[in-house]
């Protein structure tokens, strides 16, 4: 595939007005609203909206339990607080990941720690983890990005040894499962974002999941200020807040419950679909999908190159993608390791405590974050037409390294 490239004055491949929007109404979510709005009940201490998704979800995702909650980053700081982490506690995060995981333990004094991820697959790596558990470690987060699912089995059995809670930020991995089993309850918590940008969205919001009903009743109570199902009113038995969901998110996230297998399985043909074109591509590398992921999440695409990050020309290749109409190209995270923000407060809380500041060293994230390139959660909803457009742009783009590095050389002067 040959042709000026359109971000140099080529015409592009595709046609982005027809690219999905997300949010998007995909079922009942007007008339769930409209429900909520003509009941009177608007908090879910009154009405029965968010209880209801709160079974609903926990019984699609194979869990006991489920606690609703403002979002996906107070799901996880409810799932480590329920875990008993604790000021100065360590918790063993992956380096590439979104942000929230491990500011998550900030935001109750704990210190993340930075485990690599795999080259291959983008997931936490569990012999680094292995090697950073210290007597203050309380707990792994295990991330399961994109929608593939971390290595359980390995984690759970660090885990195990050293007497540490396992949470799943399943954030990006509604529907997934692995080796059969649906995420979310397959370590002691598991939690979910349903923000914006998921494939399950009321705007806002997330979950929290687990099969041990006393981390069900401190999730609960984390959430609820403090009280205790079928509790009193005044009767706060534990610290907590009103980090609750209005029944107009419980509604909404009803209905795209009900409409979302359909959606996973339009993502999933999409997403294979897409693979088979992108195979033979010169320079691209796809994401491994280990056999243990027996249901993919479908959130985020993931690719690599390689030889483009290595000179430093991914983001043009970004750019390059983008003018010729992939409307989901997108260079992902940065260096969680490497973070000003996180790194600030982690050693600040490690030196008032006395505790020693822990390793950063992840080269595997580095190299990941130079050279890969997402496709976001909307391309897996596009039409044939538009996935095989992708594939032609990748093709055209990564054929043309002469005319990225001159562009590159021209935009710094
Ligand atoms: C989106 C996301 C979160 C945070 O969820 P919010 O609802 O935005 O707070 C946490 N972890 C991962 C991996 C995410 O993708």
């Amino acid at each position: 595939m040959s042709g000026t490239l359109a971000l140099l004055g080529g015409s592009p491949l595709l046609d982005t007005t027809t690219y999905p929007a997300w949010p998007a109404v995909v079922g009942d979510e007007v008339a769930a609203a409209e429900r909520v709005l003509t009941s009177g009940a608007w908090g879910s201490n009154v009405g029965g909206e968010v209880k209801a998704f709160e079974r609903e979800f926990a019984e699609f995702q194979q869990a006991p339990h489920g606690t609703a909650t403002v979002n996906g980053t107070i799901a996880l700081v409810a799932a480590l607080k329920a875990a008993g982490v604790g000021l100065g506690d360590e918790v063993i995060v992956p380096s590439y990941t979104f942000i929230a995981t491990a500011a998550a333990a900030l935001m109750i004094g704990a210190v993340p720690v930075f485990a690599d991820v795999r080259a291959d697959d983008h997931l936490i790596d569990p012999e680094h983890v292995a090697t950073l558990v210290t007597p203050r470690t309380r707990a792994v987060i295990a991330v399961h990005l994109a929608g593939a699912v971390a290595d359980m089995d390995a984690l759970a059995a660090i885990a195990q040894k050293h007497g540490l809670r396992l949470i799943e930020d399943a954030a990006q991995a509604a529907g997934a499962s692995y080796r059969g089993r649906r995420v979310g309850a397959i370590g002691d918590i598991g939690t979910f974002s349903f923000q914006s940008s998921k494939n399950l969205t009321s705007g806002e919001g997330g979950i929290m999941l687990t099969a041990d009903p006393a981390l069900a009743e401190a999730l609960y109570s984390f959430v609820n200020v403090g009280r205790v199902p079928g509790g009193g009113w005044y009767e706060h038995r534990t610290l907590g807040y009103n980090l609750r969901l209005t029944e107009l998110q419980g509604a909404v996230l009803r209905a795209q419950l009900a409409a979302f297998p359909a959606l996973q399985e339009r993502r999933e043909r999409a997403a294979v679909r897409l693979d088979a074109a992108l195979a033979g591509i010169d320079g691209l590398r796809l994401a491994r999908v280990d056999a243990s992921t027996t249901e993919h999440g479908r959130h985020l695409h993931m690719l690599r190159v390689p030889g483009l990050g290595e000179q430093g020309l991914r983001d043009a290749a970004v750019a390059a993608l983008k003018a010729e109409g992939v409307a989901g190209a997108f260079g992902g995270y940065v260096p969680l390791h490497r973070s000003e923000a996180l790194l600030g407060e982690a050693d600040a809380i490690a030196d008032r405590l006395g505790q020693p500041r822990p390793a950063r060293e992840c080269p595997v994230t580095d190299t990941l974050c130079a050279d890969t390139i997402w496709l976001d959660q909307r391309t897996l909803l596009a039409d044939d037409d538009h996935l095989d457009g992708v594939a032609e742009a990748f093709a055209k783009v990564l054929s043309q390294e002469d005319a990225l590095r001159d562009h590159v050389k021209k935009e710094n002067g």
